[in-house]
């Protein structure tokens, strides 16, 4: 077993003593680690797991989902971890469409799991004492031997679903390693670092970016369980915190909190993000307190990092979404639907490495629909600028088509928040009778900022062609996000044609 379930007694081999894991004053070290994670993954053989079986998790990030997750890959089984923030009926649909024969709970999530419903015939188990799951953990001994290969399937993860119906891509345990060397070849990542796990564990930046890489290195991660500014400022300079990784309306609260200014941030020695674009203002602000900050770009489909900026790229490309990791390969989709080389002309960009996933579960068609010769399709509009830096311009799902012009909103979008006065804006596009489709701005002011329609104009088309200046403008209080922090643009656009 040369799987994820391995990890902690690999590394309690060559790091025993060190600290693996730690929260709210409790800490194992890979020894108690690995330990613990024998005991749970034979504690669910015994109980029902057997390989290949779908092990749903519900609960904020901490200790607990660690174990479980090196436990069930122990038992060559496959983490199926959810958003807790969901509703009872979109897990209920997770659970039937993974085929969970198991759902691992923490007990704050139980009124979540009773409105979601019965497994049919599967186990409920709830985590901390009172579901027995530490008796559980102390009583049992180790699994027996499962043969798990790199190429079986060890995580489940549904993508955030901005668009569509949610589905999971299959990642395995090659992908998972091949994203840790890849993050690896690029990160000075030591075994004495201290790493923050803040974003969710049920989202691939949180496992993949940081957190696995400082894992395998035998540094100690310390989740946190919620996200909250004023909490993590203060983590960073009481514990010496040396890295996390976030999404870019975490750094926009960080940087903007009030305890910002007097926060310790020397113990950093790298700060990544990534998941949507960054504002040039974010980006600024953490550079100019002298932290080392880059930016990831990637997707659940390629475990998750497909390229990465460099702390001195960063400098003069902030928000470029930097150069192709160590074994990844990138091209564009040129004419006829064939691979071509990436370029100063907006393309969909195309991805292969061996930590870039198979398919989605139970979807043979999307599966297929999203490779073209062995590469993955991204739905990404990529170009290169002249110094062989990649952007992403938009999605492709997303692109205006408005008289013939493709009108990318996360140009117009970036312009926008640029002034001081708007806090975020989301351009959707809108059936048009004469364009074909006509862009619709959604924009949210900062407090107390005096900004109307007429003056957001007047900016926008100080630097965008007239064409790309959105047709509709309408200030909301806040834009509808999901829980990584992206725009749900579905919703946006259902509103948009509904008001315009
Ligand atoms: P997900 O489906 O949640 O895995 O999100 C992946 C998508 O997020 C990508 O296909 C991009 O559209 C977007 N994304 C990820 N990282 C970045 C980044 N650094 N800059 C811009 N967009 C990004
Ligand atoms: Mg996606």
């Amino acid at each position: 077993d040369f799987g994820l379930g391995s990890w902690p007694a690999r590394r309690a081999r060559i790091s025993p003593g060190r600290t693996a894991l730690h929260q709210d004053g409790r800490t194992l070290t890979y020894a108690a680690l690995a330990g613990r994670v024998e005991r749970l993954a034979g504690a669910l053989t015994r109980l029902v797991v057997r390989a290949g079986d779908r092990v749903a998790y519900l609960g904020v990030n901490d200790i607990t989902v660690f174990e479980t997750l090196f436990a069930t890959a122990r038992c060559g089984a496959v983490f199926v971890p959810l958003n807790y923030r969901l509703s009872g009926a979109e897990i209920r649909y997770m659970l039937d469409d993974s085929g969970a024969s198991v759902l691992v709970h923490s007990p704050d999530t139980a009124d979540l799991v009773e409105t979601a419903g019965r497994l049919p015939d599967g186990v409920v188990i709830t985590t901390g004492e009172h579901g027995g799951f530490e008796a559980e953990i102390a009583a049992a001994g180790p699994p027996p031997e499962t043969g798990v290969r790199l190429e079986d399937p060890c995580l489940l993860l549904y993508t955030s679903g901005t668009t569509g119906r949610p589905k999971a891509a299959v990642l395995t345990h090659a992908n998972l390693t091949w994203n840790t060397v890849n993050q690896l070849a690029h990160l000075d990542v030591l075994g004495t670092d201290k790493a923050l796990c803040i974003a969710p564990l049920f989202h691939c930046v949180g496992l993949g970016q940081i957190t696995l890489p400082t894992l395998f290195k035998g540094g100690s991660v310390e989740p946190v369980a919620r996200f909250d500014p004023g909490t993590i400022l203060r983590r960073i300079g009481e514990a010496g915190i040396t890295s996390f990784s976030a999404v870019p309306t975490m750094l926009d609260m960080l940087c903007r909190h009030e305890s910002w200014d007097r926060t310790d941030l020397s113990s950093l020695t790298c700060v990544l993000y990534g998941g949507s674009p960054v504002a040039e203002r974010v980006a600024r602000a953490w550079l100019d307190r002298g932290v080392k900050l880059l930016q990831g770009y990637g997707m659940t489909e390629a475990a998750p990092g497909v390229s990465m900026a460099t702390h001195e790229g960063t400098l003069d490309h902030p928000v470029a979404a930097g150069v192709p990791h160590f074994f990844t390969d990138v091209a564009a989709l040129g004419p006829g639907l064939t691979p071509a080389p990436l370029g100063e002309t907006p393309a969909e960009l195309l991805v292969r490495g061996p930590h870039v996933f198979g398919g989605y579960w139970n979807r043979p068609e999307e599966s297929k629909a999203s490779f073209v010769d062995g590469w993955f399709r991204t739905g990404d509009v990529v170009k290169v600028d002249d110094d062989g830096w990649a952007h992403v311009v938009d999605r492709v799902k997303d692109m205006i088509i408005s008289g013939g012009e493709n009108v990318y909103p996360a140009e117009i979008e970036a312009v926008a928040v640029r002034l001081d006065d708007v806090e975020a804006c989301a351009v959707v596009g809108v059936p048009d009778e004469r364009w074909g489709e006509a862009g619709a701005a959604f924009v949210v002011r900062r407090p107390g900022a005096r900004l109307d329609e007429a003056a957001f104009r007047a900016h926008l088309e100080q630097h965008l062609a007239r064409y790309k200046i959105p047709k509709h403008v309408q200030f909301l209080e806040t834009l509808p996000v999901n829980a990584t922090g992206k725009i749900r643009r579905v919703e946006l656009r259902a509103r948009a044609a509904e008001t315009f």
